[in-house]
């Protein structure tokens, strides 16, 4: 048996083929696996029921379990989501004026070991394949029919750039079929300078965030491992090369952590290093983690940076965080695996 979410746009286009039917078939099926977001074939009710049945002995669809729901004071949910092999993501609801985000996991675990990051400590499970990631937006669509998902961040577990084959076709069916347009998806990396170019190149448009964190590499790798890897020359570089569509910037996301990454010296030197490159900085103030010494900046410091940014003409918003009472903020993440917690980093 094929779970027919398991196939790309192509694949189905084959499958289809090669059952002996005509083109308008597999376009048929993605409509109703994507835009009618149906979870079994017998629904497909444009389809004769003999076809139905034959299809059903071939193919069936799957469906991700919602195993837990949590909504924070502020209107944030976020759900839980069990695979099919007992793996479990997260997923974040924002909304946001006339705007709901989902927070999109790419992985579950995730490797990269941040210090700041809980899911990083509970470590790598797997990938996420393309189907589980379009599954986050087609459930959370379900339950929150008639409403509906405007804009899309792949900020939740996982480095997407690690994954990168499953989230383009993620990314391609969403803008084509769920119909969230590439202006409206974000993918945020820690910085995996050598796939940089391919976002430009295999999922043109999507909006990028950076993961900046520190402007130099001393902080940077003692906060985020994976500069050791690609440190900050290749990344900016890297950044400087990236196509950007005109009028699009490029975020970078600096979360505030006291007595680390927060004094005048570091302003100034994110200010020099951005020079030159549209540019946005989120400051986020680090959300609280359990296990982890790092302490969030004061609302002073915070300011103080901003301030900084602002006079050398770099666009600085402070953000603020939501979904911190139901451990739904940014580092929060980790599914329900209590061994995680206490590993080192
Ligand atoms: N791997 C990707 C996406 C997941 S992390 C990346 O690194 O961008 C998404 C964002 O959450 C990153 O900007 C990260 O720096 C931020 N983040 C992680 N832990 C945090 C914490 N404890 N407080 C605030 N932001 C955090």
């Amino acid at each position: 048996m094929i779970d027919l979410k398991s196939l790309s746009e192509e694949e189905i286009h084959r499958s289809m083929e090669n059952e002996g039917l005509p083109k308008f078939r597999a376009r048929q099926l993605l409509h109703w696996l994507y835009e009618r977001n149906v979870s079994d074939i017998e629904s497909i009710t444009e389809l004769s029921k003999e076809l139905r049945s034959r299809l059903s002995r071939s193919y069936f669809i799957s469906k991700p379990k919602l195993a837990r729901e949590e909504v924070s004071q502020d209107g944030t949910s976020k759900y839980l989501f069990e695979l099919s092999d007992g793996q479990d993501i997260e997923s974040v609801l924002i909304p946001d004026g006339d705007r709901l985000t989902l927070c999109v996991s790419s992985q579950a675990g995730c490797y990269l070991k941040c210090a700041f990051c809980l899911t990083g400590k509970a470590g790598f499970r797997r990938d996420l394949k393309h189907y589980e990631i379009t599954d986050q937006v087609l459930s959370v669509n379900n339950i929150i029919y008639p409403k509906r998902i405007t804009n899309i961040v792949l900020m939740g577990m996982g480095e997407p750039l690690l994954n990168f084959d499953n989230v383009a076709k993620a990314v391609d069916l969403i803008t084509k079929y769920v119909k969230i347009s590439k202006r409206r998806i974000t993918l945020s990396t820690a910085g995996i300078a050598k796939e940089l170019n391919r976002i430009g190149r295999d999922m043109q448009m999507v909006n990028l965030a950076v993961s900046l964190n520190a402007p130099n590499d001393v902080t940077r790798s003692m906060l985020m491992p994976i500069n050791r890897k690609y440190p900050l020359k290749d990344l900016i570089k890297a950044c400087r090369e990236f196509p950007l569509p005109t009028r699009r910037r490029i975020t970078f996301e600096y979360i505030m952590i006291k007595d680390t990454n927060d004094s005048v010296k570091d302003a100034v030197d994110v200010v020099k290093l951005l020079k030159g490159i549209p540019s946005k900085v989120n400051l986020i103030p680090l959300n609280p983690v359990a296990g982890i010494m790092l302490e969030r900046s004061s609302d002073r410091t915070i300011h103080e940076f901003q301030k900084i940014l602002l006079k050398n003409n770099v666009t600085a918003i402070i953000r603020k965080s939501k979904g911190a009472d139901i451990s739904a903020a940014c580092g929060q993440l980790r599914g329900k695996h209590p061994a995680g917690i206490d590993q080192p980093i």
